[in-house]
């Protein structure tokens, strides 16, 4: 089955983070005039502002919130500092109520002076422990699995069953998966495992860029949709089938991209979004 055609930008995203040099107020102004509609916001965006009143101004402009990123990285091999963890999680939690982001994105963490077993037990009590304090605020949590190349420093989560898996044992209508192209494309389950995801109720975002061929840089160097070897139309096409009717999110890091003038560069997304997803 091969995705349709995107027609309009009602179900186009984009990330705080993608258009980095522009602060989040010029980013709401530059993404609303192209008809951009819903914005993720990446904390670091918030620096210094009055969330609430941010949350208005995004929506003033016509977009809607998807998501607040991210919380996570909650396994240490000293308790100390998985407490600590927690305590900045349940303050993104907090931040998110108060923006109007009805989810936020999960970077589970690792720490790799311990087993990736150990660090996937501590990413399970953490979330546990903070479930009752999302569901209380009317905040979501996505578990977003990365790519294995990150399975030293930023997550022990790594496949989609992986996080299907803990999704499923956590057991909780606050808990789900963020599925994201640029972490996920080479796994042969991919299709199956999008499947399972829509069908447990899981599916709470999906984010899209694409795998730059030779990749020379293993966290800044994502490409636009149709620039790499990622089958985005392909993948959307198995996301559509599970009923999945939320945002496409366009997260890019990108140390070349964001070199150049980011209003040419955002209209090249959005006809790569037009074109290529
Ligand atoms: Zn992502």
């Amino acid at each position: 089955m091969s995705a349709k055609q995107l027609t309009d930008l009602s179900q186009l995203c984009i990330h705080t983070v993608t258009t980095k040099p522009w602060d989040i107020e010029k980013a709401a102004k530059k993404f609303s005039d192209k008809g951009v509609k819903g914005i993720s916001v990446w904390r670091d965006a918030l620096e210094g502002r009055n969330i609430s009143q941010t949350g208005q101004l995004l929506r003033d402009n016509g977009l809607q919130i998807v998501s607040l990123c991210r919380g996570g990285f909650f396994p240490n091999k000293e308790i100390k500092k998985r407490k600590t963890a927690i305590d900045d999680n349940r303050k993104a939690i907090e931040e998110a109520a108060v923006l109007g982001a009805p989810l936020i994105v999960l970077v589970c963490g690792t720490d790799p002076s311990q087993s990736l077993q150990n660090s996937r037990e501590q990413i399970r009590e953490g979330i546990e422990s903070i479930i009752p304090f999302a569901a209380g605020a009317g905040v979501r949590l996505a578990i977003e699995p990365l790519h294995p190349m990150y399975a030293d420093t930023r997550s022990a989560i790594n496949t989609l069953a992986q996080a299907n898996d803990m999704a499923f044992s956590l057991n909780s209508k606050s808990v789900g998966v963020a599925v994201d192209v640029y972490h996920l494309w080479w796994d042969p389950s991919l299709e199956q495992e999008i499947k399972r995801c829509g069908e447990n109720g899981h599916l709470f975002a999906f984010h899209i860029c694409d795998w730059n061929v030779p990749t020379i840089d293993l966290l800044l160097d994502r490409g636009i949709m149709g620039e790499g070897c990622i089958p985005v139309k392909k993948i959307r096409s198995w996301v559509e089938a599970t009923g999945f009717n939320g945002f496409y999110e366009v997260e890019i890091f990108s140390s070349k991209y964001w070199q150049q003038d980011q209003s040419r560069y955002l209209n090249k997304i959005i006809k790569a979004y037009n074109e290529n997803t």
